[in-house]
Order: structure tokens, then sequence, then C-alpha cells
């Protein structure tokens, strides 16, 4: 039985729990490190293109904001609840933490198959959402951004409907925008891109070469599917796809530019005529592949799972791809799992260029985004790798989150308590 009912804010808990181990951390702060501040759960009446109304669920979790306001994504999808939001309103924290921007960590959702609606549909329901968002967002206080189903069209009317509402220009109360509305140049690959460095650095960690590895992408959204170019521009061989239709194969490696453009035209990368095979997604995550890139959503793989795989390094690119069950079982199997926090911090870190930008009404030139990018990312890999050499950890997820953690109690303390 799939462990896929794994509730992911139970998964943050045991992460977080298991990093506390090496910090010192009182009981009371740990506490604090475990939950969110405040969760917003409200119900949006929109009315449907055919006159009907339709009520949709939504939340907003802030988790901590000690560190910066609170900066996350907001996804559209049938699974989203309340513990999902504020599971991943609490990576968003450490995401931030490990990589040392500063924000603090929030997320939101709605409760939706964003297929089954039209255009307007999308449009009345994100205003909606967007309206009520208004009193607890701000670029000072809260910073939503894209997430699954989500993207520039999505950012661009919360935009326009929370400075209508505040009769204001304030484009950095929301990134991934359009590029004419505030956006930043980089944006939209900068998840893909961090997969692709934190690859690259993984594998010189390991004294080998990115070009000659094989890779697999489960999920080929804007995450997965820019980490595959962009690791294909690095001469790996892409050998197997898949979105939540099917998964494709061809161990002589797709072209996944063309892979993309079919996946754009007919909804799916099943039947593009690259591939040699096809293959079912749990074939796709456990092929003998040099690096596998889960890039769909949470709980992909789990302790069964996990016993199959056969990649030597798994590189996160969905936030808790993997259950802490599954965690244990790779550690036994000396795979190395590049964890989420750090492997897609590229769209929050890019997301925080993009919210200067926006302060300074400046424009910075690509060329800056991904070099102060790989800036970051590479900081980051290296701090890592330093709690790993210096700590008893057991995998390089439970070393990110000695960094987070600390930073992030850190800055409480210096703050401390008030009242
Ligand atoms: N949704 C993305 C994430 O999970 C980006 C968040 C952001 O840019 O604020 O990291």
């Amino acid at each position: 039985m799939a462990e896929d009912d794994v509730n992911p804010f139970e998964s943050l808990q045991e992460q977080i729990d298991d990093a506390a181990a090496f910090i010192d951390v009182e009981d009371g702060e740990l506490e604090r490190l475990k939950h969110p501040e405040r969760v917003l759960e409200t119900n949006l009446t929109v009315e449907m293109d055919d006159g009907s109304l339709e009520v949709f669920k939504a939340f907003r979790s802030q988790f901590n904001g000690d560190r910066g306001p609170y900066k996350g994504g907001i996804r559209y999808h049938p699974g989203v609840d309340r513990d999902e939001v504020k599971a991943l309103s609490g990576w968003m924290v450490y995401k931030c933490a490990a990589v040392g921007i500063p924000y603090g960590g929030g997320k939101g959702g709605i409760r939706v198959n964003p297929i089954n609606l039209s255009a307007d549909e999308l449009e009345r329901l994100t205003r909606s959402f967007a309206e009520e968002l208004r009193p607890i967002i701000g670029e000072d206080r809260d910073i939503p951004a894209p997430d699954v189903n989500t993207g520039q069209r999505e950012m661009n009317w919360i935009k326009d409907t929370y400075e209508t509402l505040e009769n204001t220009t304030e484009p950095g109360v929301i990134t991934g925008k359009a590029i004419e509305s505030g956006g930043s140049a980089g944006r939209v690959e900068a998840t893909g891109r961090s997969v692709m460095l934190t690859a690259r650095e993984m594998f010189a960690y390991l004294g080998r070469d990115i070009a000659d590895a094989t890779v697999a992408v489960q999920g080929y959204g804007n995450a997965g599917s820019v980490a595959a170019y962009l690791l294909d521009d690095l001469g790996a061989d892409i050998v197997a796809v898949s979105d939540s239709s099917g998964a494709i194969y061809n161990p002589d490696g797709l072209n996944e530019r063309a892979a993309k453009q079919f996946k754009r035209e007919t909804g799916s990368v099943v039947d593009f005529e690259g591939a040699t095979e096809e293959l079912t997604n749990d074939e796709l995550l456990t092929l003998d592949v040099d690096v596998l890139i889960p890039a769909a959503l949470e709980n992909a793989i789990d302790e069964r799972l996990a016993r199959e795989v056969q990649a030597d390094v798994i590189v996160e690119a969905a936030n808790g791809p993997l259950t802490p069950n599954a965690d244990e079982v790779l550690v036994e199997k000396d795979v190395y799992v590049v964890p989420d926090i750090l492997a897609n911090a590229g769209g929050v870190t890019v997301s925080y260029f993009e919210w200067v930008q926006n302060r300074q009404r400046f424009h910075w030139t690509e060329e800056r985004v991904n070099d102060e990018l790989e800036r970051v990312t590479t900081e980051a890999f290296d701090d890592l790798v330093d709690v790993y050499e210096s700590h008893e950890v057991p995998n390089l997820r439970t070393a990110m989150y000695v960094v987070a953690l600390r930073r992030v109690l850190q800055t409480f303390r210096e703050g401390g308590v008030w009242p």
C-alpha cells in the first residue's frame, strides 16, 4: 500500500525534529519552529459562466515571520487542504533560511482543478481570493508567488486586485509577475535552474561530472521541464520524463525542449514521437539512471518505491516528494538526496530579486539575475556540505535543516519575546 496518505505536515515536523537533535534548542523554541503562526481558511463564492454559484475552499498559512515577510506561492489543485498548506508554508521558512534570503515562510492554495474552469472563471476565482488576502498581504507583510498550476497570469490578477483596492502601486506585493507588470528576467526558469545548479554541485562533490549523467524527471511542469533542458545543456542525457498522464523513455536521450513544446500543444508528453517506450510513473521513478528528479507533488516516493530506486542521486524539484520513511531507506542505500529546501530554492531566490527590483523600480539583466542566483545557490550548497562533514547527520536534508533552523532561531533570539 502506497504511503500517499502520509500527512505532509507531520513529515515537516519530523524533518525539523531530526535536525533539532543536532542543535541547541529549548523545547518551547522547538514547538514554535514546528507550528504556523496563523492560517486563514476561507470559502470563495464564485459566479460560473452559466450564472450558477460555486464555493471553493482556500487557505493561506503564515508559518513564521521572524526573518522577514511571509513568502511563498499559491497553488490551484484538487488535493489542497489545510495540513498540506501548513507543511508547504513551513518548508518555505526553512528554504528561505537555507539560502539566506530575508523572508519568513507562507503558502496558499485553492482546492480546485483549474482544467475545469474557463479563463474568466479562473480570473473571478483569483480576484476573489486576492480580495480575501488583501488585509494580510503586502510587500512588507506577506508576498505570494506562483506554485502548482499558477503562473504570471494569476500573479498579474492578484497584483491588479490588490493595487486597485489599496489605491496604490505596489508591485512587490507579489512575485512571479509577467515582465511588463514588474516581473524579473529569469524568474520562470529559476526553479529549474537551481535544480540544475545543485545537481551539478552534488556531482562535483562526489567527484563526478554531470555531463556524463543520465537523468529521469517525474513531472514536466515549470520546474521539471526547465531542469531537464538546463541539464541537457550541460551535456547530461534526459532519458525519461513524465506528467500526470504517463511517462516516456528513450535510452539514447529525449529532446526535452521538443517534448516541452509537444506537451504545450497536446497537454501531455505521452505520445511524443521522440520516445521509444512508454512507462508507468513507478517505472520511471525506479529506472537505473544517475539522477532522479521528482518535480511533481508531495509523497511521490514512499518507503516501498524507495527500496526500488536505482538512481545514485535524487534532486528534489518538488516540495516534499519523499516521505520520511523513504528518506530512511535511501540513507541505508547510500542514495544522496539534495533536499527540496535547497534544490528548488531558485524560485523564491529570484522572487526575492524581483521584489528588490520592484522596491528600487529598477530592472536587472537576465545575466545579473542568473549570476546572483548561482552565487546564492552555491554558497548555500557549501553551507550544507560544511554541516554534513562536521556533524554526524544521517543525510543532506538534516544538514540543510541544521543550517536553516539555526538561522531562524538566531533571529528569533535576537528579537526576543514580546510581550
Ligand atoms: N512556489 C515556489 C516554491 O515553492 C516559489 C515561492 C516564491 O517564489 O515565493 O518555492
